[in-house]
């Protein structure tokens, strides 16, 4: 049989707003192909041999959850975590996670937050939340042309990018990573960050999708992945996604 292996970081701290449903939707998406994603969690003090993961899923969390796994995540993790980014891990991170992969999160009660810098962003608490439905667009390898993203935004970070990074799409409703420069979540090689909860993955098959094909790229080659992923009835998914963009931007 074949099989995928995913870490979960962090889940009893990082897990907010339906996040874990990303989990689920990765693995009934391939239970449904015949293959088994094996998921496991990766808590605070773990040994982790983070090149045997294909991968990897940061969920969101509040600010007092991230304070508990921050230097855990920089110090147990961030060099095993790095050196499989750079062998082509596929990693997804919402929000609270997407924040600890860049270079910092200065909260709104001044402490900075150390992050791990895999990603090229930085993070500074505003006063308002950005808090709604959110819309982006982004152009995915793995798909023909450009797919509206859905989700549900809630977080009072405002995430600014480097040159190293660039943005997985563009805000059409929404306030996005900043609220000014229309920037939707961020990517690096196989690193996706942004702030759409949901939860994410179940709402956007499409996504999902990208996310497996590049899983089995990576393990498998590219001519084995298509074959391993057809496509699947997606028809209600699609229609509540198109509902939600064509009530959400004009
Ligand atoms: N605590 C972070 C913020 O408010 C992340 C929130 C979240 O993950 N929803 O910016």
């Amino acid at each position: 049989m074949t099989r995928l292996r995913l870490a979960q970081l962090y889940p009893d701290q990082m897990n907010i707003y339906g996040d874990r449903g990303n989990v689920i939707a990765l693995q009934q998406r391939c239970a449904w192909r015949g293959i088994e994603l094996i998921a496991e969690p990766i808590h605070v003090g773990q040994q982790v041999d983070w090149l045997s993961y294909d991968l990897a899923f940061f969920g969101g969390g509040q600010d007092s959850g991230q304070a508990l796994i921050a230097a855990d995540f920089l110090h147990q993790q961030s060099n095993g975590l790095r050196a499989a980014v750079a062998a082509d891990l596929v990693l997804l991170a919402i929000c609270g996670g997407y924040q600890l992969l860049g270079h910092y999160f200065l909260t709104h009660t001044e402490e900075q937050l150390p992050g791990v810098g895999i990603l090229d962003v930085h993070t500074v608490a505003g006063k308002q939340r950005m808090i709604g439905n959110i819309v982006i667009e982004a152009q995915l390898s793995t798909q023909p042309a450009p797919v509206r993203l859905v989700g549900f935004e809630n977080h009072s970070g405002r995430t600014y990018h480097g040159s190293g990074v660039q943005s997985l799409g563009r805000v059409l409703k929404g306030y996005g990573d900043n609220g000014s420069d229309n920037k939707g979540g961020a990517v690096y090689r196989n690193v996706f960050g942004c702030y759409l909860h949901g939860s994410l993955l179940p709402k956007n098959p499409q996504f999902a999708d990208h996310l497996l094909h590049l899983a089995l790229t990576r393990r498998y080659g590219a001519a084995r992945a298509t074959e391993l992923l057809p496509p699947l009835d997606d028809a209600v998914e699609r229609n509540a996604q198109q509902t939600m963009v064509q009530r959400l931007v004009q």
